[in-house]
């Protein structure tokens, strides 16, 4: 009989995520049944979206129950296989990630291509974080060559996106704000034309101080703080897309900023909340675009690599605290 090794929920947090959350528990597989096959996972993501689903509360996608494996996005090789669709040794993104080994039905999981992209690029750059940053730039926040994009949580997976590809569509100027002072030497890198570490002081200041033309677009990762200083920078019809408010994850309490909302009045902006999974009828051409911008050195990528996947609870707990670079990846 063939073993797995799974993580799993073990009580819910209060606040921030501790190791104690989680547990790693072995079980003996299922022999396959028609239709399904059986993947021997090679990465798994971790994502900020993740803790809402530690939260017993209704949200777009349901929540972990405690005592059950987690899951989320993953990338294997198929390792027997009793579904007609798939070969051993065919590479797929899944949904049973947090698990080394897993069975799965056929139709829920979809082949990649690895002569196209790394394993782990399939939950990154090619993926749903790529997906995520071009839908919220262009169908959310309506981007328009010539504007000025301010992106916060700009060192992470999808926030490095966003400011690579408003460059590569004719932005006049993007600023990015992040955590630490080797985070903002890497947005400079990567092409930004201004960042800044939010710890440095008050973000309205900072941000006024990069945008002395103010701000066209925001792309918010972050909420809070970030979101009340992009509203005082932004330009006349402004258009702000609500992707992520990881500053609120943790929080027991609610928070009060933006505390400045009613200058939307005046200034006739539009704030847009999104999720990417609205946007797959956009997916094709983002494959298409985003495959010719890595090809020609036009966007880079950057990932932060945890080895193993007794290490997943750390690597989720990391990210939450900022130890990422780009996309945080288990590799199993
Ligand atoms: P990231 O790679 O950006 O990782 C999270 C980052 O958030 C950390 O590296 C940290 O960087 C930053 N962070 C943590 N706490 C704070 C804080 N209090 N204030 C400011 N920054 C903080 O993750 P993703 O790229 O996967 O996700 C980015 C955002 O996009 C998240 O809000 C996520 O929920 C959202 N998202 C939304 C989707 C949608 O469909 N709407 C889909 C995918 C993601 P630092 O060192 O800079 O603090």
């Amino acid at each position: 009989m063939l073993r797995a090794k799974e993580i799993h929920l073990a009580s819910r947090p209060h606040g921030e995520p501790t190791p104690e959350n989680f547990r790693t528990v072995e079980i003996d597989l299922p022999e396959l049944q028609d239709g399904q096959i059986l993947v021997r996972n090679i990465v798994m993501s971790v994502d900020p979206y993740m803790r809402g689903r530690m939260n017993d509360v209704k949200s777009y996608v349901p929540p972990f129950q405690v005592d059950a494996p987690l899951d989320g996005g993953a990338v294997g090789e198929v390792v027997e296989t009793r579904s007609d669709a798939f070969a051993v040794g065919d590479a797929v993104l899944h949904g049973k990630g947090w698990r080394d080994t897993a069975v799965l039905d056929g139709r829920s999981a979809m082949k990649v291509d690895l002569d196209k992209g790394s394993p782990s690029a399939y939950l990154g750059a090619l993926g749903l974080t790529g997906l995520t940053a071009y839908v919220g730039l262009t169908a959310v926040a309506q981007f328009k060559p010539g504007d000025v994009v301010f992106v916060s949580g700009a060192a992470g997976a999808v926030g490095s996106l966003v400011g690579q590809i408003a460059k590569a569509m004719g932005a006049s100027r993007v600023i990015g704000s992040a955590g630490s002072k080797a985070k903002v030497a890497r947005l400079l890198e990567l092409g930004f034309d201004a960042a800044f570490d939010y710890h440095d002081g008050s973000v309205t200041k900072q941000l006024a101080e990069a945008a002395p033309d103010g701000i066209d677009v925001y792309f918010d990762n972050v909420g809070g703080d970030h979101l009340e200083a992009a509203i005082a920078s932004m330009n006349k019809n402004g258009r702000i897309a609500l992707c992520g408010a990881i500053s609120q994850y943790n929080s027991t309490e609610a928070t009060p900023a933006p505390r400045n909302l009613a200058l939307a009045i005046g200034k006739e902006l539009m704030l847009k909340g999104f999720i990417a999974g609205s946007y797959q009828h956009l997916a094709g051409e983002f494959s298409e675009k985003m495959a010719t911008w890595l090809a020609d050195n036009v966007i880079e990528w950057d990932e932060t690599v945890v080895e193993g996947i007794d290490n997943a609870p750390q690597a989720f707990i990391g990210l939450l605290r900022g130890e990422n670079t780009g996309k945080m990846i288990v590799s199993i």
